[in-house]
């Protein structure tokens, strides 16, 4: 089976997927399962390269420069046709997940091109600004078969969180399914306290998956920790 993966290569952290995405491939062509899959690893910038992909990685970086770059190169259309009409596999990681979004808030001034198709409304740079960045350990249950219980070291960064899943009942897409929460912290919008004295058991979704497409808030692309690529990969391999 031959299965050709890319990372959208506009701007932000497009080679560290890459890496990550190599780690994972090695580690899965070592089984005994996946050791004749023939993976392709490739950058894409153009509609052509997008169109010889099974999936797509969108990073983290900055949405707003990503769909700007995206539309000057003619990208826009083909990625809403890849992840909306095509249903490729798509897992887009922080701005990413804003950009894979149909809906979002605190957006630049006079908005922002969105490629959309998860029903979710994103909340950007929900725990504030650069300096606010932290790194929190998390509890991934989907990665269970993966993780041997091993918390993954979630770093957040202007992050986005699923401040919404929208009602969808007019459409065809499956439902959102929300995959992890941030525990511990509460909304300050919400609160008007600070996030530090603060608990909220409900959490902040920080992932959530609907169809073919994965959104996560965090960037596992800047850890080594290749267990959820090597668990998307996976899961693309199941479904083909
Ligand atoms: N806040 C950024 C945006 O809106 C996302 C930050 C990130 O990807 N680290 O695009």
């Amino acid at each position: 089976m031959n299965l050709t993966v890319g990372v959208l290569a506009l701007q932000g952290g497009f080679s560290e997927h890459l890496d990550l995405l190599r780690n994972a491939v090695d580690h899965l062509s070592s089984t005994e399962v996946y050791s004749t899959t023939n993976f392709v690893l490739t950058e894409v910038r153009t509609p052509d390269q997008l169109a010889q992909c099974n999936a797509l990685i969108i990073p983290g970086g900055e949405s707003t420069a990503i769909s700007f770059v995206a539309a000057q190169s003619g990208l826009l259309e083909p990625l809403r046709d890849f992840v909306k009409v095509q249903k490729r596999p798509t897992w887009g990681t922080c701005a990413g997940l804003i950009l894979l979004s149909d809906e979002a808030n605190a957006t630049k001034k006079g908005g922002q091109e969105l490629i959309g198709g998860l029903s979710v409304r994103v909340h950007r740079n929900h725990f504030g600004r650069q300096i606010e960045s932290f790194e929190s350990d998390l509890d991934l249950p989907f990665l269970q078969s993966e993780s041997d219980l091993v918390p993954f070291s979630g770093v957040f960064i202007r992050a986005p969180v699923v401040e919404e899943v929208l009602s969808n009942n007019n459409d065809l897409r499956s439902p959102v399914e929300v995959l992890a929460k941030l525990p511990g912290r509460v909304n300050k919008m919400k609160s008007g306290l600070s996030q530090a004295n603060t608990k909220d058991d409900a959490g902040d979704i920080i992932a959530v998956r609907q169809g073919n497409i994965l959104g996560t808030s965090f960037h596992p692309e800047l850890t080594k920790d290749a267990r959820i690529h090597v668990w998307w990969l996976k899961q693309i391999l199941n479904q083909q």
